[in-house]
């Protein structure tokens, strides 16, 4: 009898025999990212189990090394974990930082500690055992974030359809097309692509600005996920910008009814498919002549769709 089998057995004899099962079950067959981190609250409804008996029955699995359990302190801001702890005991209460949000939080256990069941590399050894091998959002799904996030299955789809968003963009700038009107081909492409717009929510509805120079003697903090500085910069800007009946900012009014100024523009659409989001961040250049080009071709976005296209 192997190690994981007789486990099992005694698995069988101490917590309830449906959820022994179930476990046994989900070790041998399941996909190897349904036994990393496993939610099992997600697990209980799934299966249809007394959630407390499902409980019970993890933490007796862990208990005879079925499964690693751990406490992960998770982002309240993105989701993801930043710390993971194999005791509670062993939290610590601030000093948790998030690269992601680029934030430093105070753990709170109530909010933000989850319980996640991994299974033993002894018994089943799985992709997230070696995170370093997973594809990037593998990494992202199985090990950045918690158990409670997870991305559409149409998720790479997205991504791709992005691409779209960036010939479409430098091609309109090239014909002389007012900002304006841009911005509305790029919301009929995301209907017909069956998306939301999510660059609405940005302050000013907008889906790029052009680039200038900060000047500023304000400190240099954050309001609402945007440096003061640059909103300060901004605001000088379209201030300037009125009184020429054009903006810096590129939205969906009247005041960006003219074609893209000279210069440096930061373009962003920002896709979304319900209530999950990709965008790119780049630099059009815009020159004297009026003909526009994306500063950096080689990208890691772009050699992905590159990749994509090739295949
Ligand atoms: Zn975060």
């Amino acid at each position: 009898m192997s190690e994981a089998q007789a486990q099992f057995s005694v698995l069988k004899q101490t917590a309830d025999p449906g959820v022994a099962d179930a476990i046994e079950q989900l070790i041998e067959n399941g996909e190897d990212h349904e036994l990393n981190r496993i939610n099992v609250l997600d697990f209980s409804v799934r299966t249809g189990l007394d959630e407390e008996r499902v409980i019970s029955g993890f933490l007796h699995a862990s208990r005879l090394g079925l499964f690693d359990l751990t406490w992960n302190v998770l982002c309240p801001g993105c989701g993801g974990v930043l710390d993971a702890h194999a005791t509670l005991k062993s939290l610590r209460h601030d000093d948790y930082h998030c690269g992601l949000c680029a934030c430093g939080y105070e753990a709170s256990v109530d909010e933000q500690v989850e319980a996640a069941f991994t299974v033993s590399p002894r018994i089943r050894r799985i992709a997230a055992h070696d995170p370093d091998t997973l594809p990037i959002w593998d990494y992202f799904k199985q090990v950045f974030w918690s158990s409670g996030v997870d991305l559409p299955a149409n998720f790479e789809q997205l991504m791709d359809d992005l691409a779209e968003h960036r010939a479409l963009i430098v091609a309109k700038v090239n014909e002389g097309v007012p900002l304006r009107q841009i911005y509305r081909d790029v919301d009929a492409l995301i209907g017909r692509q069956g998306y939301d717009n999510r660059h609405r929510v940005y302050p000013g509805r907008v889906i790029g600005h052009q680039i200038s120079k900060v000047h500023s003697r304000l400190p240099r903090s954050i309001a609402a996920g945007f440096g003061i500085r640059s909103l300060q910069t901004l605001v000088g800007d379209l201030i300037v910008e009125r009184m020429h009946h054009r903006s810096p900012l590129w939205a969906d009014g009247a005041i960006s009814d003219h074609p893209a100024t000279p210069g440096l523009w930061a373009v962003e659409p920002h896709i979304a498919f319900r209530d999950v989001g990709v965008k790119f961040e780049e630099i059009l250049v815009v020159t004297s002549s009026g003909s526009a080009y994306w500063l950096d071709d080689d990208l890691p976005h772009v050699r992905r769709w590159q990749r994509t296209a090739a295949a």
